[in-house]
């Protein structure tokens, strides 16, 4: 089989997923045969940089030698079984390592099989959590403008990302959006913090005139990544805290993306000292190898579900591979990883690398911003520097970076008009000055007037 073939029978079969089918008239997938660290090959032996962790989900590397040990030993021993009304031991075990590891005070693991459906959950858990109390007022959810929490019904109506939801408004729930602490909107020369703390009245205000019909407010702790990797400051999640626990309603945190070291912490959280009441996990949980996601609760949320069962307050939600056993081994080997190895030490130099490989881009005519945190770096391109004037998407300059990228042997994907990196932390210092070198062409082929 080679590349041609491979795609002749995919275009004739599939549909990809967020992809205008038409577009690849043009420019057909790429046919990934193997991978093997930060490298995928495709079926001719051409080999392509993952400097995005095959959408965030990679943390190792593909085909990490001990994760792959690790699955193949599982998958001799127990494949799957029902978790309702039974039980196994890497379930128990990954719940019980995920508690110590995360911000003190969450005390229970649900799981289920993606990010979008571990959204779902937290959604119905915090409404369902009011209702066991009595509280049948609270309908709604706050979220922030430019927002991104998945795919189905309810994680999409709780984004704020139009192409993805427009077209669906007519069904979803309708959020209380408040505007986003997004720091790229700060004046010229604001701090990060100074504007991230200024934007938080608006939240106050929601809170204040909202709160007694508000289940929760949920948030991508610092990073908001479907939203054009635009970030903001920690200050802006203490508030937040502080502000739900005066107001008395649910803070989710969607670490989906921003989880496992990402952000330069194990959890984004930890740099705002805080501890929500859901913490929602998912993509770099199995170190990217399986689907699985998992929320996090607390004892206070647990304890109004826990009765007889002819007082229906159960929790009946369910997924048929609700806490798959090869998945939990997989987020097992992944969090041995980080035990083993300094991981988030190490990133500090990957992320400063990082940092330095694109430093010069910041003066570039047609860059409005150099932004990073932790491993995630973005470079956001613009018509108008001094104008702050964007370009239409209608000209897809992002696709003219990620045509060039392909040709250079990089799979970068930009967000619109946004470059981003999000490696896998198995990369090198070599690899991360390829990946700016190759994004720097493709600003400068993409940016040509
Ligand atoms: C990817 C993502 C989701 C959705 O996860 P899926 O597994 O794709 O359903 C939700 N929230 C955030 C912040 C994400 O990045």
């Amino acid at each position: 089989m080679d590349n041609e073939q491979l795609i002749r029978r995919d275009l004739s079969v599939l549909w990809h997923p967020c992809t205008q089918m038409k577009d690849h008239e043009a420019l057909p997938p790429v046919p990934v045969r193997r991978a093997q660290g930060a490298w995928l090959e495709d079926f001719d032996g051409r080999r392509y940089l993952d400097a995005v962790s095959s959408w965030w989900v990679n943390l190792f590397g593909h085909c990490n030698p001990y994760i792959n040990a690790a699955l193949r030993e599982q998958l001799d021993t127990l494949e799957h079984v029902l978790l309702a009304g039974f039980s196994h031991a890497p379930a128990v075990e990954l719940a019980e390592r995920l508690l110590r590891i995360v911000p003190p005070g969450l005390a229970r693991c649900f799981y289920a099989d993606n990010g979008s459906s571990a959204v779902e959950v937290a959604l119905k858990m915090s409404f369902h959590y009011w209702r066991n109390r009595g509280e049948h007022g609270r309908t709604r959810f706050i979220n922030l403008s430019n927002s991104y929490h998945g795919e189905t019904l309810g994680a999409l109506a709780l984004g704020d990302v139009a192409l993805y939801k427009e077209t669906y408004r007519p069904l979803l729930l309708e959020p209380l959006t408040v505007p986003s602490p997004d720091c790229f909107l700060r004046e010229p020369g604001q701090s990060w913090e100074a504007h991230s703390r200024a934007m938080f009245r608006h939240m106050e205000e929601a809170l204040a005139r909202h709160a007694g019909s508000v289940c929760a407010v949920i948030v991508e702790p610092l990073v908001q990544c479907a939203g054009h990797m635009r970030m903001y400051h920690p200050v802006y999640l203490e508030l937040l805290r502080a502000a739900c626990d005066r107001h008395g309603v649910h803070l989710i945190a969607d670490e989906i993306a921003v989880g496992f070291g990402r952000t330069g912490t194990m959890f984004a959280c930890e740099q705002a000292g805080i501890r929500p009441d859901f913490l929602c996990l998912s993509k770099g949980l199995t170190g990217g190898y399986l689907p699985l996601s998992v929320v996090l609760t607390t004892d206070a949320v647990y304890g109004t579900f826990y009765d007889d069962y002819a007082s229906l307050r159960a929790f009946l939600h369910s997924h048929s591979y609700t806490g798959n056993p090869l998945g939990c081994r997989a987020a097992l080997a992944t969090l041995d990883l980080f035990e083993r190895d300094p991981v988030i030490a190490d990133n500090r130099r990957r992320a400063a690398r990082m940092a330095q490989a694109v430093a010069d881009l910041a003066d570039h005519p047609h860059v409005a911003e150099v932004r990073q945190t932790g491993m995630i770096l973005a470079i956001e391109m613009i018509r108008d520097k001094a104008r702050r004037e964007p370009y239409p998407w209608q000209e897809r300059r992002g696709l003219a970076v990620y045509r060039h990228a392909l040709s250079r042997g990089v799979l970068l994907r930009p967000l619109g008009n946004v470059i981003y990196f999000m490696p896998p932390y198995v990369v090198t210092d070599e690899e991360i000055d390829l990946m700016a070198a190759v994004a720097a062409e493709g600003i400068d082929l993409a940016t040509r007037p």
